[in-house]
């Protein structure tokens, strides 16, 4: 489903940040990348999101390469990749419920869809009595389950998970974690970025390593150290 073939970037007045990456992430995978800060793991999902442009190679998406995608195609696109980030980046004056429900909007949904869907992504991420609630007045894993029910609410294909447990601690980690295995087993493919151990360990999916920019490990069932 998601190719990277023979991909390098380098940001001007820059080392290279990605080299020569040969990558295939299958439909309905969880794959986590590992390696520490400026590997080049948010690189390589900025490539993914087609937000940069590779210096030599293809990313290709069900078979289109994703940077020779019109502008105009781009969000569509862009759609089809859910993605959650280490901060959140929750709408602090809406509700729970809005925050979802706003992602619906913005694509245009009717409010009978919204209706339908919103109490299912919350009742996925376990925040289904919460939907009145506003972001501050949840934990941090419970605020990560929220932009995670975001993510999802437009079924997209891919969801991203960008360091999601790295403001959390071991409990918040957990749940968030349990919320991403269920979504995988729904057919959802995951690509977590990831240097926290115990979240790698526990999970024992495919780990991808990364360091200076060149993948230096692949195994099918990884541990963070092998
Ligand atoms: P990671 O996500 O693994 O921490 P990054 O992909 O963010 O690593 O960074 C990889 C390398 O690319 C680092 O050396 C970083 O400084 C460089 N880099 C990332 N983004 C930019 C940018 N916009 N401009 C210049 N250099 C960048």
């Amino acid at each position: 489903m998601i190719i990277f073939n023979s991909v390098s970037k380098s940001y001007k007045n820059k080392d290279i940040s990605v080299h020569d990456i040969e990558l295939s992430i299958n439909k309905g995978e969880f794959v986590t990348f590992i390696g520490p800060s400026g590997a080049g793991k948010t690189t390589l999902i900025r490539l993914l999101l087609a937000e940069e442009k590779p210096t030599s190679g293809t990313v290709t998406f069900d078979g289109v390469n994703v940077h020779n995608l019109r502008r105009k195609d781009i969000p569509k696109y862009r759609q089809r990749i859910g993605v959650v980030f280490q901060d959140y980046k929750l709408l602090e004056d809406k509700t729970v419920y809005e925050n979802v429900a706003f992602a619906m909007e913005m694509i245009g949904k009717s409010d009978a869809d919204i209706k339908a869907d919103v109490p299912y992504a919350l009742d996925l991420v376990g925040l289904d009595h919460k939907g009145f609630s506003f972001p501050h007045q949840l934990s941090g894993g419970e605020q990560q389950r929220l932009a995670i029910a975001r993510a999802i609410i437009n079924q997209p294909d891919v969801l991203i998970a960008d360091e999601p447990t790295g403001s959390l601690d071991p409990e918040g980690s957990r749940g968030v974690l349990r919320i991403l295995e269920k979504i995988n087993e729904l057919g959802t493919t995951i690509i977590l970025a990831t240097h926290d151990r115990d979240v790698v360990d526990e999970l024992h999916r495919r780990v991808v390593r990364i360091e200076e920019g060149r993948i230096i490990r692949d195994s099918k069932k990884g541990k963070y150290h092998e």
